[in-house]
């Protein structure tokens, strides 16, 4: 493996040298067979392509002093690495977040600022990483070296947290089944031997590298310090494998799949055989207890957090956008019981828009004397947007109804039925093919299948609901609340 810890890159890259870095000995499955190169495969190739326009933008004039920064080297880097000494530094951030998001409309999920974010916070706050230090080890040093890899090498990240469980009652209980949660079977000079599957890894195949980071809900229990570890390691290494689902990107022409012809970000299943990981790109180990807090102490998931509202503010306008130019078309947009519907989802994004503005004008100093946005309207934003997504796809499909189904494709508009289809399909205020490019595009929301994985994402992938609203519970100060009952029954 390369010696990443010394390699200063020359920062952002462009799409096509990301794409020229895809083409290593990376070990992907899918659909019963291993992919030779995810840059050309059918079903993936787009997604990459993609991405690779994403880091274009990069360069783009337009773009350029929005998500990108010039760190104190001259190297010009990625915005979302730079670490918040202000204010104004997490409202850039904000805007920078957003500048990504809106070229997919939120549909791509994973762009790599999200995982970014992750890695500028655990740098940022990387003295906690000195507490669960073991022998020689140096985390925290690991942990700036591999920022610094990542972030002047332009690295895309993609993560994997969750060790799938056999048994939901053990896994409730913080206990893991070593023949299948990932492990360490051994300990070397150049580092540990890891073995076992962990899920998901979003963008995994697209990927530069991999983050194993810590489950969040680990027993501290000493049966569990073989699972308890953060490491980081090329996705091309022995041993790694990454199989896929089937892909949603089924060829069809940007007219006929809008979203899945573009955004095919895929997901796959790690497994880990035999894997060395070296010392210098171990971040954490053998410390449950340390690992439980890792995400919250080092504010990691408050950075992360502020990075999805941002995404999910351009997905619910995107939404939003979609039954606002269906009713106009269809004259329904006077209609009393219309406006009703649609000004749900309205306030719905506004009230994204909201606590996100609270969360990024609350900003304040953490611990490690870097800025942080306000943690509760994050934690609110990300407990709720799981619940108001599915509403908004249904309403999608409560609105759409059957016109999702009149949806000829476009060659139709060439052929023999063309005049046919030109002249059913077109509404009050739509020629035809513009019907159908609308309708088209909602089908791939709110019916395809590439629309159903995008609904299952936003419900599941920033954690188990029930633990994210236990854990919003648990930081909720109930005390101030109980104490004004309290008076209240107490007056007399
Ligand atoms: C599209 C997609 C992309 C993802 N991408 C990533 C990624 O890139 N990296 C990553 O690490 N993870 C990723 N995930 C995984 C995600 O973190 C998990 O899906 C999530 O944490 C839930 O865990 P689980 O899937 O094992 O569900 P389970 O733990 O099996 O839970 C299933 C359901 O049962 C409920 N449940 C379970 N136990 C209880 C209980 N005791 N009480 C009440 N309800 C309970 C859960 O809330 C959930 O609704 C992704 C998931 C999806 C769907």
């Amino acid at each position: 493996m390369k010696d990443t810890s010394i390699l200063t890159g020359k920062g952002i890259r462009t799409g096509a040298e990301y794409i020229a870095g895809l083409q290593d000995d990376r070990e992907i499955w899918t659909q019963g067979k291993r992919v030779k190169d995810v840059t050309s495969e059918p079903g993936m190739s787009r997604g990459v392509s993609s991405l690779a326009g994403f880091l274009d933008n990069q360069h783009n004039d337009k773009y350029r002093d929005k998500v990108t920064y010039v760190d104190e080297d001259g190297i010009r880097c990625p915005l979302s690495f730079k670490t918040p000494k202000s204010k104004q530094d997490i409202l850039d951030r904000g805007k920078a977040y957003y500048e990504w998001a809106t070229w997919s409309h939120g549909m791509f999920g994973r762009t790599p600022d999200y995982k970014n974010a992750s890695l500028m916070s655990f740098a940022a706050a990387r003295s906690f990483l000195d507490q669960g230090t073991k022998g020689n080890a140096e985390f925290s040093k690991n942990m700036l070296d591999f920022y610094n890899y990542a972030r002047t090498n332009d690295q895309i990240l993609t993560h994997t947290l969750i060790n799938p469980s056999v048994s939901h009652k053990q896994a409730a209980a913080g206990i893991y089944n070593d023949q299948v949660a990932l492990h360490v079977v051994k300990e070397t000079d150049a580092g540990i031997i890891v073995t076992g599957a962990r899920l998901l890894a979003t963008l995994g195949p697209f990927a530069d590298e991999i983050e194993v980071f810590p489950s969040t809900v680990l027993k501290a229990d000493p049966a569990n310090i073989p699972f308890a570890f953060a490491f980081a390691i090329p996705i091309a290494t022995p041993g790694l494998k990454l199989i896929c689902r089937d892909t949603y990107d089924n060829g069809k022409s940007n007219f006929d799949a809008p979203l899945s012809s573009r955004f095919e970000e895929m997901d796959a299943v790690v497994i880990f055989d035999n894997v060395l990981v070296p010392w210098e790109r171990i971040f954490m180990y053998g410390q449950p207890e340390l690992c439980n807090r890792a995400f919250a102490d080092t504010n990691a998931v408050v950075h992360m957090a502020h990075q999805v509202a941002c995404g999910k503010l351009a997905k619910a306008e995107f939404l939003t956008g979609i039954l606002c130019a269906i009713a106009k078309a269809t004259g329904r947009d006077k209609d009393l019981a219309m406006k009703g519907m649609i000004s749900e989802i309205m306030m719905m994004t506004e009230t994204v828009r909201a606590l996100l503005y609270q969360a990024e004008h609350d900003a304040h100093e953490d611990q490690y004397g870097n800025f942080v946005p306000n943690r509760r309207p994050l934690d609110t934003q990300r407990n709720l947007f799981p619940k108001y997504y599915p509403r908004m796809v249904e309403m999608l499909q409560l609105m759409g109804s059957s016109s999702l189904m009149a949806t000829p494709s476009e060659a139709d508009f060439e052929n023999a039925i063309s005049g046919d289809v030109d002249k059913y399909f077109h509404v009050a205020n739509l020629e035809a093919k513009d019907r159908v490019a609308l309708y088209r595009l909602a089908h791939d929301v709110c019916v395809s299948g590439f629309g159903s994985r995008q609904t299952l994402y936003e419900r599941f992938f920033f954690g188990p609901p029930h633990l994210m609203h236990a854990a919003y519970f648990d930081l909720y100060d109930r005390d101030r609340v109980i104490d004004r009952v309290d008076s209240f029954l107490n007056q007399t």
